[in-house]
Order: C-alpha cells, then sequence, then structure tokens
C-alpha cells in the first residue's frame, strides 16, 4: 500500500533532520544562481550554518513577480547544459515563468508523484489515460512519466476533443483518468449527447482531479456521475507541478510530501507564520532540485495545515484543499468574494449545473455582480414560473451570503464557454 514506506511513514524526528541537511544542500546550490548568489551576499546568508529548518526564516521570501524579474535564466543553478527539460506556467496570472530540470530533477519529480498516485491506488494494472495539455503545462508529461513509473499503460490522450477521449475510454477500458475538475464536468453533456452512461459503459475506477480550485460537492458531483473515487492532486509548475500535494485514500486533506518541500502557511499580510489549522498563504522550499531551487516561494495558494495524524499511517502532515488565491479574491463593495465561495453555494440548490461565470461590472461608482449559470435543462422546457422562482432562489442563497445582491440570468446546459483547459471562473469588466 506504500510506494515508499520509508519515506512515507518516517517519525516527524527522521523527517526533520532529513529536511535539515536537503536544505542545507539546497542552499548551497541556490547560492550558484545569479539570483540567490546575490541574495546571499547581500543578507549576510551561510548555507553552512544552518543547523535547523527554522532558520529558513532568514530567507527572504521569493514571489512571482522575482521569478519574472530575472526570468529566464536568473534563477538556474547549474551549467545550462545540465538542464534536460524545461516547463512554464500555465499563465493563469501574468506572464509565464520558466522552470529548468535536470536528468535528477525529472526523476525526483517522478518518483514522488508515482508515490502520489500510488497512495490513491493506482496499480501496473491500470489504464491511465491522461486528458491533461502536454504543452509546457506540467499536468501533462509531469503525470505521464509518473504513471510510466508505476508501470501503468498510459494513454497520453492530451486535452480536449471530448468524443474522442470518451471513445478511447471504452476502446482501451480506461480505468483512472487525470482531469480538470470543471472539464469533468463539461463531459457529463457529451456522455450524454452520445448516450453513453461512464458507470455501465466505462471501466472507470479513479480520477485525479487538479490544476484549478473545486469544492467538496464539485468532487461529489464528478464522483456520482462517474461512478468513480475522485482524489485532490494539487502543485504548480514553481515546484515542479503536481506531485506536491495529493489525496490518500482517506480523503480528508491532501498530504504534502515535507521530505521533497518545506511547508510554512504564512498571514499574507503580516507575513508571519499563522498556527497549524489557521488558513493561510502556503509558503514552499523545494528540497530535492539541482537546477532551479525555489526558496520560500509564494504560492497566493490559500490553505491551512490540518492538525492531527492521518488515519493511513503516513507522517507527512496535510493541507486542506486550496480555497482559491490571494489574487483571484474579488473586493466588491467592500467585501471579500472568493469564486470558491459561489461556487458552494450554487451547488447547494438543486436543479443547478456546475458550469458558471462571475461577471463585475461597474457603472459610475457603483460595483455590480453578474452569476451566469447554467441550470438543467427541464427548467427551460416546462413553466417559465419555474424558471423565475429558480432565479430568485439562487439571488437569495447568494446574497445570504455574500452580503451582495448579484444578478442572475439562468444559462442553458452546455450554453456557457467550457474550455478544455483551467476554467475562467471570474471576468472582470471594472478594469479601465
Ligand atoms: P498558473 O499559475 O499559471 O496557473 P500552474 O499551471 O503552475 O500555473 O498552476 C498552479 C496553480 O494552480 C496553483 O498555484 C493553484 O493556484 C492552482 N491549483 C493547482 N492544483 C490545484 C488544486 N488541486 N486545487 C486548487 N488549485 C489548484
Ligand atoms: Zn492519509
Amino acid at each position: 500500500m506504500y510506494w515508499d514506506r520509508e519515506a512515507e511513514t518516517m517519525d516527524r524526528g527522521k523527517l526533520e533532520s532529513i529536511q535539515v541537511e536537503r536544505l542545507r544542500e539546497t542552499l548551497r546550490r541556490a547560492r550558484k544562481s545569479p539570483y540567490y548568489g546575490k541574495l546571499f551576499r547581500d543578507a549576510g546568508i551561510e548555507p553552512e550554518q544552518v543547523n535547523s529548518v527554522d532558520m529558513i526564516k532568514a530567507i527572504p521570501f521569493t514571489t512571482k513577480d522575482d521569478l519574472q524579474a530575472h526570468w529566464p535564466y536568473g534563477f538556474l543553478a547549474v551549467m545550462k547544459d545540465e538542464v534536460i527539460r524545461m516547463h512554464a506556467s500555465s499563465g493563469t496570472t501574468g506572464r509565464s515563468i520558466v522552470v529548468f530540470h535536470t536528468a535528477s530533477d525529472i526523476a525526483g519529480w517522478t518518483d514522488v508523484l508515482a508515490r502520489s498516485i500510488y497512495m490513491a491506488g493506482m496499480r501496473k494494472d491500470d489504464v491511465f489515460q491522461n486528458m491533461m495539455s502536454y504543452g509546457l503545462f506540467t499536468g501533462g508529461l509531469g503525470f505521464h512519466y509518473a504513471a510510466e513509473k508505476v508501470g501503468a499503460l498510459v494513454i497520453p490522450a492530451g486535452a480536449g476533443n471530448s468524443k474522442r477521449q470518451i471513445q478511447l475510454m471504452r476502446d482501451f477500458e480506461t480505468t483512472v483518468i487525470h482531469i480538470i475538475p470543471s472539464y469533468a464536468i463539461h463531459l457529463f453533456t457529451v456522455f450524454g449527447e452520445l448516450k453513453v452512461d461512464p458507470k455501465k459503459d466505462t471501466k472507470l475506477k479513479m480520477a485525479f482531479i487538479g490544476a484549478e480550485p473545486h469544492s467538496e460537492k464539485m468532487r461529489k458531483k464528478i464522483e456520482e456521475f462517474y461512478g468513480i473515487k475522485a482524489y485532490n492532486s494539487y502543485g504548480l509548475s514553481e515546484m515542479n507541478g503536481p506531485g506536491v500535494s495529493f489525496e490518500c485514500p482517506a480523503q480528508s486533506g491532501m498530504h504534502i510530501w515535507e521530505d521533497h518541500y518545506v511547508v510554512e502557511v504564512i498571514d499574507p499580510k503580516t507575513l508571519t507564520p499563522v498556527p497549524d489549522g489557521e488558513e493561510g498563504e502556503l509558503v514552499l522550499t523545494t528540497l530535492m532540485r539541482e537546477g532551479m531551487p525555489v526558496l520560500r516561494y509564494r504560492t497566493k495558494d490559500l490553505t491551512r495545515i490540518i492538525p492531527g495524524q492521518c488515519e493511513c499511517g503516513r507522517t507527512h502532515r496535510r493541507i486542506d484543499r486550496i480555497k482559491g488565491r490571494t489574487d483571484d479574491m474579488m473586493i466588491l463593495k467592500g467585501v471579500n468574494i472568493f469564486p470558491l465561495q459561489i461556487e458552494k453555494k450554487l451547488m447547494e440548490i438543486p436543479g443547478v449545473g456546475t458550469n458558471f461565470v462571475i461577471i463585475l461590472e461597474r457603472e459610475g461608482n457603483e460595483d455590480s455582480m453578474v452569476v451566469k449559470v447554467e441550470v438543467q435543462k427541464e427548467y427551460f422546457a416546462g413553466d417559465l414560473k419555474q424558471l423565475e422562482n429558480l432565479r430568485k432562489r439562487i439571488v437569495e442563497e447568494l446574497r445570504s451570503d455574500i452580503l451582495i445582491t448579484p444578478k442572475v440570468s439562468l444559462i442553458e446546459p452546455g450554453g456557457l464557454r467550457s474550455t478544455e483547459g483551467k476554467a475562467v471562473r471570474v471576468i472582470d469588466n471594472r478594469k479601465e
């Protein structure tokens, strides 16, 4: 049941001593990059003196802006001929950033992601369909090599082309898929059009869902529709990609692999640590990377450490599902709102579909919010009064939660643009 029992279940004392050793080595390597070389000289940081993980706090945070400002080679800590691959973030926010990997980096990443998917239950006899983009995005190649390492039959389907995806699933009896949650939901309609019932007509048993925030309700919808278990997978290009943190069969938070990363959670305003259990911004340091170590990286992702031991016996701590990014928080009439909050509320209302988009407008000095959401087909076929009642109910439910009265418009299933990549949840038309 363990990919690497020793690494996954070692006691905290041992884990910490490994972290200190790897941190020292990471800092020695980082010092060779132009960016950290200068930073260490200016701040008087001596890798050799590091004898506790806590000493990491002496190092300034690294941000996405730093990575962009020193694009492309400012963080490279090895000779260019040591690099065997590069990836870039999908650029959800701002310009993309680039990450370079040596052969050992790729091996380390592949192993920790193999550990993750094995933990969730993937085995050699599985057929794995990777429905993620195979470009610079890490979800394609990252998962591809990890699944091969586990020994599964890998179908490198790539993103999009929904009908063909379903055909592949049936022809080759796919048992495990890797898919963006909003795309998994989008496929509901396509299965319907093809009159294919994933529960009866496929051999699917498991999905890895990640790359974008989603609620517990959304997971449940996916699990019910496909008749599978769906495991949350978290990662970001700056930290390799997927394999940073992953759910075990207990589905009670994602183990974050502390032999590969130092984990901190900070208050994004004061930049001071928050206690376990409290929400804050996740800050990560690579411990296994030689090509491009990244130290105290501010992920902008909001989560919390889940206190206590997991029933599965793994000693690596767990983080809660990502609530959103500090930069996707909307401020409307002084109220802070996250897209996930809206999603959660919408999912609780019967008849409401899973696709939605939030549009922010400004007229004069007045901000307003429009929520467009798909609802079940029956509502459009029947009594229009029923449709109007549903609309009113959605307005009411949202208002009680976010304290703002949104305009709500109801859309037929499949009517909202659904890309094969990460879902666009917010369109802010307030900016000039
Ligand atoms: P970009 O920052 O351009 O989107 P990445 O493709 O590296 O580039 O995406 C990483 C980001 O995706 C994370 O920082 C996080 O915001 C989001 N993300 C990844 N996995 C999850 C997940 N399981 N739940 C919520 N958000 C996720
Ligand atoms: Zn566990």
